[in-house]
């Protein structure tokens, strides 16, 4: 039986056009997904849409839209990006369909059994955009830190979750294992907040009526966190086999916005049902443009279709992990990225596949693969391939890439060393030996490439089988 994995992203909140942060997150969960595919794992990806909750009836509303229409549309958005990201999830769950209804209620019916619900008056500063409660004091000029609107007072009844029951066990888990929360940084802000006692939290609404109803109260539904959390359950469809096959998840990818909901309310819930907490909460950066951060709800977003459209998709994949850490904010510059694109994927990646294959196709040579190479070319590859694995088992996708950009250096200096050109007429051999050497190199820069430019890959090994030079693969701007 093959090794399992479970990955997921987080659901995304479809009120608004999607934005290269949101493609930034898929691309890398593609990465790590293809990449563990490659290694031999079964995979289960789910990305999504978290539909419910107050703001999307409000961007229903004035959209002047029917709701559910409204959110299909909005939902397809997310569904395309994927598609034109290249994005090889094996699941699309959106929160309004049936199946995740179902497994809702079940958990609700645990929690609820185990005497972790109980009925309350919940008053507090809300913030819709979020869709999170604020305390006075997380406030700035009175408005919410991330949006910078005005924040609703809410003052009704309620039902809480016992999480502060939790604190203790989550605390001790997140000491005890130092990657639980990646990176460090993230960890530490988590660390810092549990040092104050945890506040039961609420989780249903009076007034909002487009959400899931509460079993135990109709007047209610439940609170859109609560509800959203639930998807990377239903996706494996918990409680049957694929949930004892992929439970628990290796990784959820999400912002850094979000990993105290991951961490400590989801870590609560899952403490509460009596499951084990995922493997790893891995927080990636915001992409600000031009310093300004891009948000939902912010309109300085840069369109990712179009950049598609414009650059192709591998170009944008590999930009965005090339440029950026992985667990960092980064700015985006579209100036950076036609560099990239030139000096990188055209004058780099590019050049060599087309320098080789235009040598090898004109003289013949068949790659061999089991030739053991003795022009040192094959030591410079069992190196790469070392930081590689350690940057991909880290998580740092530039330092991957970086790596195998290095091993394209060290092909052009081989070519340059060794003039094959010259070689074919008055060393056949040498020059057979020489070409082969570089055609097993660029298959290998081909095969780890796959997960980054999936596409770029299939190019390169496409030309190697056929010992012929294709289309250019990256045109200069
Ligand atoms: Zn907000």
């Amino acid at each position: 039986m093959k090794k399992k994995f479970f990955i997921s992203t987080a659901i995304d909140y479809p009120s608004y056009f999607p934005h290269l942060g949101h493609a930034l997150e898929k691309i890398q969960a593609d990465v790590l997904t293809r990449y563990k595919r490659s290694q031999g794992f079964e995979v289960h990806f789910s990305i999504g849409t978290d539909e419910h909750g107050l703001k999307m009836e409000k961007s229903a509303k004035k959209a002047n839209k029917d709701l559910k229409e409204f959110v299909d549309e909005m939902s397809d958005n997310f569904k395309n990006l994927s598609k034109v990201l290249n994005i090889s999830n094996n699941d699309f769950i959106r929160t309004t369909e049936k199946r995740h209804k179902n497994v809702v209620l079940k958990i609700f019916k645990k929690i609820y059994k185990n005497g972790d619900i109980y009925k309350g008056r919940y008053s507090g500063l809300y913030c819709v955009d979020c869709e999170s409660y604020y305390l006075q004091k997380d406030l700035v000029n009175n408005k919410c830190p991330i949006h910078k609107k005005g924040v609703e007072e809410i003052n009704e009844e309620t039902y809480f979750f016992r999480m502060s029951k939790y604190q203790k066990k989550i605390s001790e888990h997140i000491k005890k294992n130092k990657n639980f929360i990646t990176p460090q940084s993230r960890r530490n802000e988590i660390l810092n907040r549990l040092k104050d006692p945890l506040q039961d939290i609420s989780i249903s609404r009076k007034t909002v009526k487009w959400g899931i109803p509460l079993p135990i109260d109709n007047s209610f539904t439940l609170f859109v966190w609560i509800d959203a959390l639930i998807n990377y359950l239903t996706t494996i469809d918990y409680p049957n086999s694929r949930f004892q096959d992929f439970w628990p998840a290796d990784i959820h990818v999400i912002g850094k916005d979000i990993v105290w909901h991951h961490s400590i309310i989801w870590g609560s819930l899952l403490l509460s049902v009596g499951l084990s907490l995922p493997k790893k909460i891995f927080s990636h950066g915001f992409i600000t443009i031009e310093g300004e951060k891009m948000s939902k709800s912010l309109d300085n977003a840069v369109n990712p279709f179009e950049l598609v459209k414009k650059y192709g998709v591998d170009p944008v994949r590999y930009f965005l992990l090339r440029e950026f850490s992985s667990t960092e904010d980064g700015d985006f510059n579209i100036g950076r990225l036609e560099e990239r694109y030139n000096s990188d994927l055209a004058n780099g990646l590019g050049n060599l596949v087309s320098r080789v294959l235009t040598l090898s196709a004109k003289s013949a040579v068949i790659l061999n693969d089991s030739e053991e190479s003795d022009n040192g070319l094959s030591k410079e590859i069992k190196s790469t391939q070392e930081k590689y694995h350690q940057a991909m088992e880290e998580i740092k996708f530039n330092e991957a890439l970086e790596s195998v950009w290095q091993l394209i250096g060290v092909c052009d200096e081989y070519i340059e060393k060794n003039k094959p050109w010259e070689l074919a007429k008055n060393n056949p051999e040498k020059f057979n030996s020489i070409i082969n050497d570089l055609l097993v190199t660029i298959k290998e820069i081909a095969n780890l490439l796959e997960p980054f430019m999936p596409e770029t890959s299939e190019k390169i090994l496409k030309q190697i089988k056929e010992n012929k030079k294709g289309e250019t693969l990256f045109p200069r701007l």
